[in-house]
Formats: C-alpha cells, structure tokens, sequence
C-alpha cells in the first residue's frame, strides 16, 4: 500500500508536470470509485478547471484546482495515478482518465478496485471522513519530540498499532512503522506509555529518518507503486527488516522474524529489538 513516501513521490512527480493547466474531460469507466459527488456532477465540475496546485495530506493526493475545489485521490492498495500522453489505450485496470491541456493525460487506474476518488470544496476537508482525524504530519514542524513524549505517555497501546493509527500520526503504514522500530530498536508489542525518554528519542528520530530517506529513494515498490511518470521507487534495496523474514539483521545477524501483531504482520529482529525491562 501507499505510504507517505510513496504519495509524497507521487506529489512531487506530479506537480511540476500538471500544475497551470487544465481538465478538459473525464472519461469514467468505473463509476464507483467516485465517493463524492454523483459521477456525472464529479465529472461537469472538474472539466475546465484549471490545476493550482498538488498537495499531500496523511497518504491522500490532493489536487488544487481553480474554482476552490479539491480533487482528493486515496489509492489504497494497488491504486495508481499515472500522466500518459493522450490516447494511450486504458488498461482494464483503469478505472478514470483524466485529460489535460497539454495532450497529456491522468490515468486512475486499481487492480484491487479499493482506491477512491471525490471532488470536495476546499472548505469540505476539515469535515471529510478520513482526512478531518488525520493526526499530525511526521515531517512537518508539528511533529516534535516533545509532542511524541507527551502523547506517548497516555497511550497503553502496543506501539507499533499507535504508530499505524492515522489519527496519531498520518501517512505511517506496515513498511515504515516496522522500519521505524526497528532503527529505534525498540519492540513492536511495547506498550507507548513504557517507552523511556531515550526510547521516545530514537523513536523519534527513527520516524523522521525512515520516511526521509524513502522519499530520498522515491518510494518502496513491491509490485504495484509506481510514481506520477509510471517510474518505480529504490527503496525496497534499503529496507532492513519489511518482507526479509529469515534475512539477517543488519545491526546483529540474527535471523528477521514475522509475526502477526493487531493482524498486521509484523517484521522485527527479535534480539536488537527485545523487550527490556524497565530499570
Ligand atoms: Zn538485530
């Protein structure tokens, strides 16, 4: 699934690409993937709108477009979003092309068909299932370590279930909270309020670092992830315990395990990142 890399990779191959030109249709072949409003009102207010700007919030693409209204795009699991010359044939995965000015298009396309699409007014967001409890941004100025100390403190939560909680923090998905903990070497079934102040630290700093140098590797791609000029990302090269279950660690050399954890799974080295009780 998208994480925030993957989207913010997304964002940023997109905007320099789409950003002052404009919808001149839709076509819709899957109707149901447009949450918001009627398909047939989604497609009469994008078309002519010109595209301000792109924006991420938490792991949703936000397109800005003229006219105050927002084109909010979550992809889910296997959603893409890809700016192909106009008249490349649809996939029979794609579900929406969006058509430019400039004889390029936007292909939406999902195998898994869980990905959604809907045209908000801007003020619409705040209020907007899915986005209006997204918790604070990982990489923005919010997001301090005194923050994280502070809203540790109350949370009894296993951490590794607070940190996919998007209304803590938005955009942390399986691969980055599992990398998270485990550069922080702290286990995934610890409970948020018993971590100590060094743990809160490194946890801190692990957070920033992983998502950082994700994006710095234009995003970790499985299978599907593919960013806004159908180019996959570098990251899985870096990963050091997502998907390498019986590969060394990299701190120890001891064998990666999987788990299930909140019926996630979850990859960890079980000797970098035991349990210690609290002194
Ligand atoms: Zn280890």
């Amino acid at each position: 699934m998208p994480e925030l890399p993957e989207v913010e990779t997304i964002k940023r191959s997109l905007e320099s690409r789409i950003t002052g030109l404009t919808f001149s249709g839709v076509d819709l072949f899957t109707p149901k993937v447009v949450r918001f409003p009627e398909p047939r009102d989604f497609i009469g207010s994008l078309t002519g709108k010109k595209v301000k700007r792109v924006g991420r919030r938490g792991k949703y693409l936000l397109i800005h477009l003229a006219g105050n209204l927002i084109l909010a795009v979550h992809l889910r699991m296997t959603g893409k979003l890809v700016c192909l010359p106009s008249g490349t044939p649809p996939s029979k995965h794609t579900h929406a092309v969006f058509k430019l000015s400039n004889g390029f298009e936007l292909h939406f396309s999902d195998v898994r068909r869980f990905g959604r699409l809907a045209l908000l007014e801007a003020g619409r967001l705040e209020t907007w299932p899915g986005l209006k409890n997204l918790g604070v941004e990982p990489l923005s100025e919010d997001f301090t370590r005194g923050f994280l100390k502070k809203e540790l403190k109350r949370r009894r939560t296993k951490i590794k279930a607070l940190l996919l909680d998007q209304t803590f923090i938005a955009g942390i998905g399986n691969i980055y909270a599992d990398e998270a903990l485990h550069r922080a070497r702290i286990s995934p079934e610890k409970p948020a309020a018993s971590l100590t102040p060094r743990e809160v630290a490194r946890l801190y700093r692990a957070v920033r670092e992983v998502l950082e140098e994700a994006i710095a590797n234009r995003g970790t791609t499985f299978r599907d992830y593919v960013d806004g000029m159908g180019e996959s990302g570098t990251n899985q090269e870096s990963l050091k315990v997502y998907g390498r279950e019986g590969k060394p660690c990299s701190g120890c050399g001891y064998p990666i395990r999987r788990a299930r954890l909140g019926g996630r799974s979850t990859y960890f080295c079980p000797e970098c990142q035991k349990s210690r009780p609290i002194l």
